[in-house]
């Protein structure tokens, strides 16, 4: 096989990210390899390369920091934790995705301590050994509730601090890892009555959705994150089954647009919001519902579940594995 056949099967950016994900990269190897030197007539294809490779990625949600309970130190152990499996030769991670109310509130206090919070998520943030990309949260949210104390006129009212501070300037974005198309929704609409905020994917959202599915491909195997679940039986388990959800428990509109998800290789759908460790089958995908880095808001397990992280390996055949990782929390007054 010679430098033909492989530039043959790509693109010369995905060609650029192989050889970064092969070699560690320097200028002279990409000079001596653009030569066509015959070094490469030994490595497999792009596809074999993909084949042969799991990766893992930690998912981390409802983490809910304050300055109460000792949560910025309950993050930080959390991290460490987080630090530690990800540097393990039997499970090492690659990078970390959040879920989703990342600090206590910004719904339904002042600026201030919004700020404070956000401070010390940062704190914890800069412990961490690993990428991470971050998924908001109603929680992450200035002002959106009927009880509001900030102005909407405020500069960081609603979801500007989260996009320009944790998006990269967005809400919702995605990227590509290992052969795996990863999706992080924003899935907190607001109900125009109340003011409150309320599970959805808006329609310009969705538009986005739609393309940027389209582009990944209909076999390539799909992870979408969305703080906010599209399912749950959890509810009906300590309620009742005839336990009526208001708009906030589930993202509102899945049930419309669930064809499009349908018809593409979605795997896995992770999400948080409801601090409990559910995991729901439907079809060929799997929603799980991460449990929670804050339990019940660091005041201790969830229905047993402790305080703790999801560890996820994507496999070359497509499927996954997970397992939930707890960090030891003891709880303080
Ligand atoms: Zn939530």
């Amino acid at each position: 096989m010679g430098f033909e056949e492989v530039t043959g099967h790509v693109n010369a950016g995905a060609f650029a990210g192989w050889m970064r994900y092969r070699f560690p990269m320097n200028r002279r190897s990409v000079l001596h390899l653009a030569a066509g030197a015959s070094g490469l007539a030994a490595l497999p294809t792009i596809a074999q390369e993909s084949q042969a490779k799991s990766f893992r990625f930690l998912f981390a949600t409802d983490i809910h920091v304050q300055p109460e309970r000792g949560a910025g130190d309950g993050w930080k152990q959390c991290i460490a934790k987080m630090n530690a499996v990800a540097a393990a030769a039997s499970t090492k991670a690659d990078f970390l995705i959040t879920g989703g109310d990342l600090i206590m509130d910004a719904l339904e206090v002042g600026i201030d301590r919004a700020r404070l919070e956000w401070t010390l998520f940062d704190e914890g943030l800069k412990t961490l050994a690993l990428p991470a990309y971050h998924t908001i949260g109603n929680h992450d949210v200035v002002g959106w509730s009927s009880k509001a104390v900030v102005d909407p006129g405020h500069q960081d009212y609603g979801k500007k601090l989260f996009a320009d501070r944790y998006g990269e300037g967005k809400t919702y974005r995605s990227f590509d890892h290992g052969g795996w198309h990863f999706v992080l929704l924003d899935s907190i609409g607001r109900n125009a009555t109340t003011g409150d905020y309320e599970g959805r994917i808006d329609d310009d959202q969705l538009a986005w959705l739609e393309a940027d599915l389209a582009k990944a491909g209909k076999e390539t195997p799909v992870v979408l994150v969305s703080h906010i679940p599209f399912y749950s039986v959890w509810h009906q388990v300590v309620k009742g089954p005839s336990f009526a959800l208001d708009g906030k428990a589930l993202v509102a509109n899945v049930f419309e647009f669930r064809k499009l998800l349908e018809s593409h290789n979605v795997k896995l759908v992770l999400s948080g919001h409801g601090h409990v460790l559910e995991k729901i089958e439907l079809g060929k995908t799997r929603y799980i519902q991460g449990g929670a880095v804050s339990g019940m808001w660091w005041k201790g397990p969830v229905h047993g579940n402790p305080e703790g992280f999801g560890v996820i390996e994507c496999k070359p055949d497509g499927s996954f594995d997970f397992a939930y990782e707890s960090f030891d929390w003891k709880v303080r007054a």
